[in-house]
Formats: C-alpha cells, sequence, structure tokens
C-alpha cells in the first residue's frame, strides 16, 4: 500500500539578508507508512524541528513536496486545507511553554474541537474528560491551569490536546527531551499505547538514538539539514552504514559491561560547521574519521544502497 507521508526533495531555507541563506531542510525524501512510527534523530540546529514544521506546514516549503494521503500538503486550499489540520497535529518539546498559562486545562485541550466546532456542551465536557482518562489523568484535572502541573503531566495534556480531534498523524518534536529520566519511558509508552489504540502514525524528533530506539520503526539520521542515512530501525542499530549513525551509536551506553569495556568509541573531531557555511561536497567530511579525497570534491547521493536501507556517503 501506498505510505500516508511522502516527503520529496523538501527544501525549507530561510533568507537572513546580506546573501545570506541558512539552509536548514535541503532535499530531504523519505515516507512514512501508515500506523509506523518513522524516528527523526540529529543533533540540535541539524534542522529536524524545521523538518517537522515544514512537514506540517507550520513554515511554507521553499521546494519540493509533502505528500500526505495523496495530497500535496502545500497546494491545499480552503475545506481541504482545513480537513488536513485536522489530520495532522503537533506535540511540542516544551511542555513548559506550550500551554497557556491562562487557560484552563479543559479549554485547552478542547481548542481543536473548539475551533472544528466537532461538540459543545455536555458533550464537549465528556469528550475532555475521555481524553484526560486516555492519557492517565483524570477528571478534576479540566478545571485547574497548566502551573499546577508537572512536566510529565504536562506533556500529557499535550498529547491530550494533539488527540482530541481525532488525528492520523502525529509530529512529536522532542516530546521527551525536556523530561526527567524517570517520566520519559512512561511518556513513551503512552505514545505506543494510544498509537494502538487509535491507529496512529508518528513523527518522532529526538537528538539521539537512545531515545527513539524503542519506539520507531524506522529511523533518519539528519545531520546539517540533510538525511545521511534512513532505514528500519533494527537494520540501523545492528549495521550503519553511514560514518555519522556509526559514531552516534557508539556514544550510547550499552548496558552490558563486558561488551562496553571492549568496543570501540568513535569521538567525531571538531564542532558541527554553521549551517551557513556547510564544507564543500559531504557536509559531514570536517568530522568523518573515514573521509577520502573524493568526499571534498562531490556531494554524495541519497540512494539506497540495500533495500530499504538509504544513505548519503562515497563508501557506498
Ligand atoms: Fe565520510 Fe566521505 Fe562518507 Fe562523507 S562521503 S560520510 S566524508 S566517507
Ligand atoms: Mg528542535
Amino acid at each position: 500500500s501506498k505510505p500516508l507521508l511522502e516527503v520529496r526533495n523538501l527544501k525549507k531555507h530561510f533568507n537572513l539578508g546580506g546573501g545570506k541563506i541558512l539552509k536548514a531542510v535541503d532535499n530531504m525524501n523519505f515516507t512514512i507508512n501508515r500506523g509506523e512510527t518513522f524516528g527523526l534523530v540529529g543533533e540540535s540546529g541539524c534542522g529536524k524541528s524545521t523538518a517537522g514544521r515544514t512537514i506540517i506546514r507550520l513554515y511554507e516549503a521553499t521546494d519540493g513536496e509533502v505528500m500526505f494521503g495523496g495530497e500535496n500538503v502545500h497546494k491545499l486550499r480552503g475545506s481541504k486545507q482545513q480537513e488536513f489540520r485536522r489530520q495532522m497535529q503537533m506535540v511540542f518539546q516544551d511542555p513548559y511553554a506550550s500551554l497557556n498559562p491562562r487557560m484552563t486545562v479543559g479549554n485547552i485541550i478542547a481548542e481543536g474541537i473548539d475551533i472544528h466546532s466537532l461538540s459543545s456542551g455536555k458533550a464537549r465536557k465528556e469528550r475532555v474528560f475521555e481524553l484526560l482518562r486516555a492519557v492517565g489523568l483524570n477528571d478534576e484535572h479540566a478545571n485547574r491551569f497548566p502551573h499546577e502541573f508537572s512536566g510529565g503531566q504536562r506533556q500529557r495534556i499535550g498529547i491530550a490536546r494533539a488527540l482530541a480531534i481525532e488525528p492520523q498523524f502525529i509530529i512529536a518534536d522532542e516530546p521527551i527531551s525536556a523530561l526527567d529520566v524517570s517520566v520519559q519511558a512512561q511518556v513513551v509508552n503512552l505514545f505506543k499505547n494510544l498509537q494502538k489504540e487509535h491507529g496512529l502514525t508518528y513523527l518522532f524528533i529526538a537528538h539521539d538514538l537512545a531515545m527513539v530506539k524503542h519506539i520507531s520503526d524506522r529511523i533518519g539520521v539528519m545531520y546539517l539539514g540533510k538525511l545521511v542515512e534512513v532505514t528500519t530501525a533494527n537494520e540501523l542499530y545492528a549495521k550503519p552504514l553511514h560514518p555519522y549513525t556509526q559514531s552516534l551509536l557508539s556514544a550510547i551506553p550499552i548496558p552490558d559491561p563486558e561488551i562496553e569495556r571492549t568496543r570501540e568509541r568513535i569521538i567525531l573531531q571538531g564542532e558541527i560547521p554553521s549551517p551557513l557555511n556547510p564544507p564543500s561536497g559531504c557536509p559531514f567530511r570536517t568530522r568523518c574519521p573515514k573521509a577520502m579525497p573524493e568526499c571534498a570534491a562531490s556531494m554524495p547521493e541519497f540512494k539506497e544502497v540495500e533495500p530499504g536501507h538509504f544513505t548519503a556517503c562515497h563508501l557506498y
């Protein structure tokens, strides 16, 4: 069957004036199947949030296409655009900043219901209770304000708000990064359970591979605005192809001390280059332990090197 989401040659460039162009998202290509979780991973500033925001059309794309259920998201107008807005929702990174402090939790959760006039009065109230319970909160919480809740609870409220209008697709932009480690697993499990119950499809954005391991079916790794590798989660952890992915994986501690002691750590040299002035050729070459002369001369093409396994590297 066709994927639910197809991202084709997507670009989001910001013109900063004075001839400076920030290529925050540069030529991304990937698909997400219905019911799947696609983890999008990369260091801060690599463009993953911008990619998420361009896909959901909080930003207009500079070029390329985002196909959702066969429709080009960036060409939708009028009632079709309204309908699309119902199908795709976003959960934000910062559960403190993303909830209006002057609104009750019930009204926050019902925002989408009100915008789309889905229900009112008693039915609306019942729906809010149902949503609170679905995310592990309870009815009394509806009349309280965001500041009365912990970070993990606030993220549950953000998730309930996203679920309120029964979307098919949720973009979660680092939804657990700001939470205590002890709470992160609970929120990941909530995402998983809701996916099963509601048949949801996720784009789950995170800054390291450890965070997406237990939720992703497939994973995309980004570096300086570009995807450098995409494959299934299992394949990525077992057989990473791109030297950047290999270095990210080598940074994740392994619980088994025997393996941990003997395995090789790949320490990257230097800082991430400025996205305003990326290196010629392969954007990773200034830090790549395997760089060769041709890496400076030409940009490696992002291509399928094994079935379902894509990477952009001259080694393949
Ligand atoms: Fe390293 Fe060259 Fe591959 Fe880039 S193309 S990741 S510099 S080996
Ligand atoms: Mg971000």
